[in-house]
């Protein structure tokens, strides 16, 4: 009996727990091992959070190592994100050098484990040049690149490429992201937890009291984006939304973020934000610990309309997590988001802050509409993007890339 997936059959129901029972029972004893760069913040850490224990239920011996190091190390890993991403950035050899240092000291600690293990999962560059390191690996290791590669800064893909095209596999979350590699290139999206503390349902009185603990008016609509402080969040954008809805009909703002430790950017974007904040009284800018997760999830629910206005997003959890809600999104017309955001279903797909306060003020003006997508959006996760099709589809690979070059695998 697994315990912990039972949990899932009244939302998903029997067969798809039985399935996945079955997908893991051949898999079962194989060591296997995620690696990334945060143990909490943002959305890399969110699914490790719940894969990695849904694994080790199914009989995986799966642990998750977090890789480590100093400011330059990060400087250059964000430099790599926004490079990534699109921006023309310039990475300094001194910053490149700390990067490939770091992975070489994490090397060490990591070595005798990663090369015993029978699946690598190396989450986004930070720890891609683990691989090199590992010259006796005995098992497969794949690349899970979690951003927006859809046009690269060309040098910073150039550099990162050698790193990432020795892995046996790599794991993209949306056909417009990935770029040619030598080895077998999957598509699977990520996911939510229905049943964590950010996605449960809450008690009676949990979700109206976030009302009083904010100092947030409860007779206004509410309108949040919950973000870690980054400029392709597009916070600012955001403001300016809100101040053109304000002009026509009253409303207040929710900016819920907190940062993450592999992200030096926040700070400076947070003083921007608070900046073009200003005095009003309406935007509430919310600084949360990591594991304030029960708030973002009672903020979340008591808000009427979700915003994550980005100009670049990988997927976009909070996206899910709000439609998961029964909250029509309006989101940037980006990445992931564009996965979720069914324009005029689950919400509304925009690329300015007038396109965001139009969509704002037409929801806020046809309750009925708001009521209908919020509906359509709870269904679009439950069908798509829950924890059981994830795990499934990653064991899925992972018995694929065990039988290379075969056409039929009998389970
Ligand atoms: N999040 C959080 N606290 C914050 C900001 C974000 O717990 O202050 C969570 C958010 O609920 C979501 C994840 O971090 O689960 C962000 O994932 P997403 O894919 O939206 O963006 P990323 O930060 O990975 O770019």
């Amino acid at each position: 009996m697994t315990a912990i997936l039972d949990g899932y059959t009244p939302i998903v129901g029997d067969a798809v727990i039985d399935h996945l029972r079955q997908l893991a029972a051949p898999l079962k004893g194989l060591r296997v091992v995620h690696v990334n760069s945060t143990r909490e913040g943002g959305g890399v850490a969110e699914i490790l959070n719940w894969l990695v224990p849904f694994k080790q239920e199914l009989g995986l011996e799966v642990s998750w190592e977090v890789i480590t190091g100093d400011a330059g190390f990060y400087q250059c890993t964000k430099g790599f994100h926004n490079g990534l991403q699109g921006s023309s950035v310039t990475i300094p050899p001194m910053l490149l050098r700390a990067y490939e240092q770091t992975n070489a000291d994490n090397a060490e600690r990591l070595r005798p484990m990663l090369e015993e293990a029978d699946f690598v999962f190396i989450h986004d560059p930070q720890p891609a040049p683990l691989l090199r390191l590992c010259p006796n690996r005995k098992g497969k290791w794949i690349w899970r690149c979690h951003i927006d590669l859809s046009r690269p800064y060309r040098v910073v893909w150039k550099y990162l490429r050698e790193f990432v095209a020795g892995y046996d596999a790599s794991i993209w979350s949306l056909a417009d992201f990935v770029q040619p590699l030598p080895h077998p290139l999957y598509l699977i999206a990520p996911s939510i937890d229905p049943l964590s503390q950010k996605n449960r349902e809450l008690y009676p009185g949990e979700v109206e009291a976030v009302f009083d603990r904010y100092g947030l008016d409860p007779e206004l609509p509410l309108i949040t984006q919950v973000s870690r402080f980054d400029r392709f969040k597009d916070p600012l954008g955001v403001i300016e939304a809100y101040r053109l809805v304000k002009k026509f009909t009253p409303v207040q703002l929710v900016l819920a973020g907190g940062g993450a430790a592999d992200d030096p950017e926040g700070e400076e974007v947070l003083r921007e934000v608070r900046h073009a904040a200003g005095d009003d009284p309406n935007i509430h800018i919310l600084l949360l610990p990591a594991d304030a997760h029960r708030e973002i999830n009672a903020l979340q629910r008591a808000s009427t309309i979700c915003l994550q206005k980005s100009v670049k997003e990988g997927f976009g959890l909070t996206v899910t997590e709000a439609l998961w809600k029964g909250k029509p999104v309006i989101g940037g017309d980006t990445g992931g988001i564009r996965l979720q955001v069914v324009n005029h279903h689950t919400g509304f797909l925009v690329s300015t802050p007038e396109g965001a306060a139009l969509r704002i003020r037409y929801l806020l003006k046809h309750r009925d509409q708001l009521e209908i997508m919020g509906r359509k959006a709870r269904s679009l996760v439950l069908d798509n993007f829950l924890v059981t099709r994830h795990l499934r589809e990653y064991l899925t690979l992972m018995f694929a890339t065990m039988h290379p070059g075969t056409d039929r695998i009998e389970l």
